[in-house]
């Protein structure tokens, strides 16, 4: 039991290589995986896919980029600015006088 604690020390998942979970697990080839690619497997009968953080960061580069087409597309805007800007003019006289 001594030998086999040892080796957990030295454990890491064999799908996402992390070294620190809760719970040690065996997949389908009875290699070590970590809780939670264990508990995916066992759920979705596939191997927990490793690129759910890269999304994360494209979800948001995606609402940064639609932001500035917008901007730069429409002639709408432009005209809307235009129309602000005039609607702004008469309220900083009025806070003025
Ligand atoms: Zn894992």
């Amino acid at each position: 039991s001594l030998q086999s604690a040892a080796r957990r020390a030295g454990t890491s998942c064999a799908n996402c290589k992390t070294t620190t979970t809760t719970l040690w697990r065996r997949n389908q080839n009875g290699e070590p995986v970590c809780n939670a690619c264990g508990l995916y497997y066992k759920l979705h009968n596939v191997n927990r896919p490793l690129t759910m953080k890269k999304e994360g960061i494209q979800t948001r580069n995606r609402k940064l980029s639609s932001k500035s087409k917008k901007k730069k597309g429409s002639s709408s805007c432009l005209a809307l600015s235009g129309v602000m800007s005039d609607m702004i003019k008469p309220l900083v006289s009025f806070q003025i006088f």
